[in-house]
């Protein structure tokens, strides 16, 4: 079996703020089987075209007229060719994050197996939490009422965004923390836009709130802070959506960097190094949670690593996209409505288990970001 073609799919799909882009891989073997992969640049993936250039152009003539079941050293080669031309984190990994699951899609598919069971399977569903938006965004009993449809299927733990309000972002948490109740657990994220001063004042509050971890408070480059802040912090501090591959993550838990690490199999490297990161975060004891913010596979990808991880025990599920999942996969179900007591089931079919639409996909074609002028020059929270 070997590849004979890689192409970018990427879509911009409506969202409430504003359309969200999205970038998939569709991998085509010699033998007409199709693997589908998806790579994300942090919330879906707002930069598809760009992405999408570095699959075509720089990995696909990597792999075409390879054996796409030769996943690791596959992935090995993409890393190798393109690491001093390209770097070895950010955009070209996100691109070889996407390609690695394609070739675990096709894979699985040619085995007639779920990927999870060419891992080593530890469990069949996965409990989630649900990853919701900015507490700017509206009044606590609206993000109560957003969060329903999770809680009703058993979701037992919540994520908020804090903003550049954070001052009334607190308040509006606290209240959510009192409608909530004391059965479910609440996280926040901070999206690296607080400087050390205003992230010590916040982590007190959250520590009063009971909330279970502030999230990329600090930017990710302010190493000495974050250093800082995890041993200061009452609050458990959690990255990881941004740290490409082992080498990045081993120096975050040598540096005692986080208390929760939270790689992306559509984001990190793929998912065979965000399995060996998790693995390795076991020894700093520290908790693993993957990151997931993209589509139906990436999403796929992430359920399939929580599944062949015994120590990972939660997994993000961004339940806002959940629209966009359906649109773009005829199968499996990934909305609310497919959990059970708080777990997604990790799909039955082989490969990765999704049914992409790719027609569906088409008709949405990518468009670039638009005019970003009147916006400031870094969003900072202090303020
Ligand atoms: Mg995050």
């Amino acid at each position: 079996m070997k590849i004979a073609r890689v192409e970018a799919v990427t879509t911009t799909f409506p969202h409430e703020r504003e359309p969200l882009s999205y970038c998939f891989v569709r991998m085509e073997a010699d033998d007409g089987t199709v693997g589908w992969g998806e790579a994300c640049d942090s919330f879906g993936c707002s930069y598809a075209g760009v992405v999408g250039a570095c699959i075509e152009q720089a990995l696909a003539p990597l792999l075409v007229g390879e054996d796409p079941r030769d996943v690791e050293p596959l992935y090995a080669k993409m890393r190798g060719w393109t690491r001093r031309r390209l770097g070895d984190q950010w955009v070209v990994m996100h691109a070889i994050s996407g390609a690695e699951l394609a070739c675990w899609d096709i894979a699985g598919r040619a085995a007639g197996a779920p990927v999870v069971d060419l891992l080593g399977r530890v469990r069949d569903r996965v409990p989630v939490y649900a990853s919701s938006v900015f507490l700017e965004e509206g009044p606590p009993d609206w993000h109560v009422a957003l969060l329903r449809p999770c809680l009703d299927a058993g979701v037992t733990a919540v994520k908020l965004r804090l903003g550049t309000g954070w001052r009334s972002d607190l308040e509006t948490l606290a209240a959510i923390r009192g409608l909530l109740g004391d059965g479910i657990d609440v996280m926040v994220d901070g999206n690296e836009c607080f400087t050390l001063p205003t992230v010590l004042e916040i982590v007190g509050r959250l520590a009063d709130l009971g909330v279970w971890w502030f999230e990329e408070p600090l930017l990710q480059h302010h190493r000495r802070g974050i250093e800082e802040l995890v041993r200061r912090s009452p609050v458990p501090v959690a990255y990881g959506e941004h740290l490409f591959g082992l080498h990045d993550a081993q120096d975050c838990l040598e540096r005692g960097q986080a208390l929760v690490l939270q790689p992306d199999a559509a984001v990190v490297g793929g998912l065979a190094e965000s399995r060996r990161i998790a693995l390795f975060a076991e020894h700093f004891g520290v908790r693993v949670v993957p990151h997931c913010a993209a589509g139906p596979v990436a999403l796929a990808a992430n359920v399939h690593l929580a599944a062949s991880v015994p120590s990972i025990s939660l997994l993000e599920y961004p339940y806002p996209l959940a629209e966009f999942w359906s649109h773009a996969a005829r199968s499996p179900e990934w909305g609310p409505g497919a959990l059970v007591d708080g777990c997604l089931p990790v799909p039955a079919g082989p490969g990765l288990g999704v049914d992409v639409d790719e027609e569906a996909l088409r008709r949405h074609p990518h468009v670039p970001p638009p005019s970003r002028a009147g916006l400031p020059i870094r969003f900072v929270g202090d303020r």
